[in-house]
């Protein structure tokens, strides 16, 4: 059956992308693959609007995230990690395991992290050198404005800022150099709409600087062994890489770097946000501007959406469920995708379905349909 997969990663890749897949494989050691990666690198400097490298691991997002945690916390470190939500609480387990002294801050999940939060714990706890930042809650559809609680952190002494962009990067501004950001991981089979298996961190100078000096106890995700190779004039990875992906990683970021991605995938959620709500759900972010412009959470006002979810799902249209605490009570419908009006109009009519399927209400034009598609 032809489904409709609209969970928050991996998420729909395109035909173009997925034919690049395809190609033979080239040696990891030549120059085809230094130009590949060059041309990759060139991208996303233009995507994060930096001239800094970005590391590209085999590993999805939770390893982009440790790399983060063994190269830059341990038994030293005093950590502030806030969190707003499932990711948020994996960043700070992954952080605790490196034996580092951690500070929780915790805001309700569906709500945005504040700058005033965020000071509020840097300035009670001027001995951390590390703060941990989520930009996009994946788990509650939360956009956190990473440039705002920067700026209002101290300029002198600011602990080192690493950032989850794991469901924020290609879809929404991220900006690190610009905003101040230290280190941010990545993943490929989100914002980036890449297969999944790819993990990706960017530095700041300063970051690869206190990398330098300190010693990182992991062999492969350790950050100076990447260094040495990707600042040569033909850029290569210390180990074997998955060379498919970088070709598909290469052809999806022509697709991100149009000039009006971002906003469209503003609009596109701000859309079906309104249909969603106009349709009686409930959306979990209620202040339109923490929503995100990836993915959206929902609930019905009353009772778990497992109904709902199942009969979407008998429909070939594939969200996700809430995760932790939500679960069973949350869809989260992901439109990182080139998600327009015909997608819009899939995920409502779907929904609107499903509804009516939902009550039993036989005289809806979209249940009728849904009664009879469903027949043998
Ligand atoms: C998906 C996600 C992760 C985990 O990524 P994996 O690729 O599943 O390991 C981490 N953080 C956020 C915000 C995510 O959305």
């Amino acid at each position: 059956m032809n489904k409709y997969l609209l969970t928050p990663g991996p998420v729909p890749v395109s035909t173009e992308v997925s034919l690049k897949e395809a190609r033979p494989l080239i040696g990891h050691r030549g120059s085809e693959f230094s130009s590949l990666f060059s041309s990759i690198e060139a991208k996303l400097s233009r995507l994060l609007r930096s001239d800094g490298k970005t590391v590209i691991f085999p590993a999805s997002g939770t390893g982009a995230l440790e790399c983060l945690s063994v190269n830059f916390t341990g038994p030293d470190t005093k950590v502030i990690s806030v969190s707003c939500g499932v990711f948020g609480d994996r960043f700070r387990e992954i952080t605790a395991l490196t034996g580092s002294n951690i500070i929780d801050v915790n805001v309700t999940p569906g709500e945005g992290v504040t700058p005033g939060v965020v000071a509020r714990a840097v300035d009670e706890n001027p001995d951390a050198s590390v703060l941990l930042l989520t930009q996009n809650e994946t788990s509650t559809g939360v956009f956190n404005h990473i440039d705002e609680i920067i700026s209002v952190l101290p300029e002198k002494n600011r602990p080192l800022i690493l950032v989850d962009g794991v469901s924020s990067v290609g879809a929404m501004p991220c900006f690190p150099e610009a905003w101040g950001i230290d280190a941010l991981a990545t993943a490929s089979q989100k914002g980036l709409l890449t297969p999944p298996g790819l993990g990706l961190v960017w530095l700041s100078e300063r970051a690869w600087e206190i990398a330098e000096n300190r010693k990182c106890n992991n062999y492969y995700f350790d950050l100076m062994r990447q260094k040495k190779v990707l600042y040569k004039e033909a850029p290569e990875n210390p180990y074997t890489p998955p060379v498919t992906l970088y070709y598909a990683l290469n052809a999806a970021l022509d697709e991100i770097l149009t000039s009006d991605w971002f906003d469209q995938r503003r609009r596109a959620a701000r859309a079906l946000a309104a249909g969603i709500e106009a349709l009686g759900f409930e959306l979990l972010v209620k202040e339109e501007k923490f929503r995100s412009p990836g993915v959206t959470a929902f609930s019905l006002k009353s009772g778990d959406t497992s109904a709902i979810a199942k009969s979407l799902k008998s429909m070939g249209v594939e969200p996700a469920g809430g995760q932790g605490k939500f679960k069973g009570k949350l869809i989260r419908m992901s439109h990182y995708h080139d998600f327009r009006w015909p997608e819009i109009s899939l995920a409502l009519g779907s929904l609107y379905a499903a509804l009516g399927n939902a009550r039993n209400n036989a005289g809806d034009f979209m249940a009728a349909a849904l009664k009879r598609w469903e027949e043998q």
